[in-house]
């Protein structure tokens, strides 16, 4: 991906990236660094980040750092110092992770940051514009029904990728039967009362019903809260949340839980895709063995990180 001409023609090599999302809008700068001409296909109205807070941990944070938006991200996060873990709220862990690097933020500043350096290296983003599907020989096609031509076809069109499924891979794809809702909401810290509440805090319960909270401060004014809770359990998986369940099982968050019942929500189930094998589409204009833009990983977990099933 080095030096991105053709030798043939000393043309720009050109990529269509479907997803103006954190992973479409990365790639797409990593490819104008390396000189390739990029446009990246949004199909909502505007660009923005969906959900609450995000963490990131050592090679996310190189990847920012590669592609210019470190200092931005480190501005609008935080280094919690400490990631407790507590059961029955109880504490039974405290890891201050010497050595990690890792930070909190919210997805909105994420976005934002790696946005910045998208519009900062000229990336062409359309809004608006729908990926139908992907062509391995090298094209998009767009809802409109225009298809563009490309050396190289980027599906960053999140978990259930038109993209992935036009290129049709084997895959599985499976729905858990736990979720999350992911709410955020003012730290409160006075609020609180007494207590760390710079940490990162992992509450899990286990009886009479199993739910958990992993609380997270993302910078001085904002709080991601993630609640977790079986699909099945409907109480638990209700949005707006259901206050009384929650403060019952959490009495300490109290008041954060007040202000989170007060916003809608949206309670996701996870998803993980499996693919057996996989490759990536490209153009046979640039002449190119499968070698620089193709990979077979057998089994490999595809987006992991879209599905959820590795989150934190
Ligand atoms: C509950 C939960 C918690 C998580 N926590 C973390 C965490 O702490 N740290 C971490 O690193 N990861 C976390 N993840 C995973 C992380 O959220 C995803 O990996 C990340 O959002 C994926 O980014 P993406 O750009 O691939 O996809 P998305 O963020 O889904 O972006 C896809 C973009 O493509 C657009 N789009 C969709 N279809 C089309 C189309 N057909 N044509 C054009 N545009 C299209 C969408 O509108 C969107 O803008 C979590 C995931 C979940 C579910």
């Amino acid at each position: 991906m080095r030096g991105g001409t053709t030798t043939r023609t000393s043309k720009p090599l050109h990529a269509e990236i479907a997803g103006g999302g954190f992973a479409g809008l990365a790639t797409a700068v990593a490819l104008r660094q390396r000189g390739w001409t990029v446009r990246v296909h949004e199909k909502a109205s505007e660009l923005r980040a969906f959900g609450a807070g995000i963490y990131l941990w050592h090679n996310g944070l190189r990847v920012l750092e590669s592609i210019g938006s470190l200092d931005e991200v480190l501005r609008g996060s935080v280094r919690p110092p400490i990631y407790e873990t507590r059961r029955d709220n109880q504490t039974v862990s405290k890891e201050p992770l010497p050595g990690m690097a890792w930070r909190v933020m919210t997805r909105q500043t994420l976005h934002a940051a790696i946005l910045a350096a998208a519009r900062r290296e000229g990336v062409d983003v359309v809004v608006n514009s729908e990926v139908v599907s992907a062509d391995p020989a090298g094209s998009i096609t767009l809802a409109s029904g225009q298809t563009l031509p490309a050396d190289l076809v980027v599906g960053a069109d999140g978990v259930a990728s038109n993209v992935r499924d036009s290129i049709g891979f084997a895959q599985d794809r499976r729905t858990s039967r736990d979720g999350i809702t992911r709410l955020l909401v003012p730290r409160l810290k006075q609020q609180l009362g007494p207590g760390e509440w710079d940490n990162v805090i992992d509450f899990w319960n286990f009886e009479p019903c199993v739910l958990r909270i992993l609380y997270s401060p993302c910078n001085e004014e904002e709080l991601y809260l993630a609640l977790m809770a079986p699909g099945d359990d409907p109480e638990g998986s209700q949005v707006p949340i259901k206050l009384e369940l929650w403060t019952r099982i959490f009495p300490q968050l109290t008041p954060v839980l007040e202000a989170a019942a007060s916003i809608s929500g949206r309670y996701d189930r996870y998803q993980t895709t499996v693919v057996e094998r996989w490759r990536a589409a490209t153009s046979p204009s640039s002449a190119m063995p499968p070698t620089r833009c193709a990979r077979h990983w057998p089994k490999a977990p595809a987006a992991q990180w879209s599905t959820g099933s590795a989150w934190r």
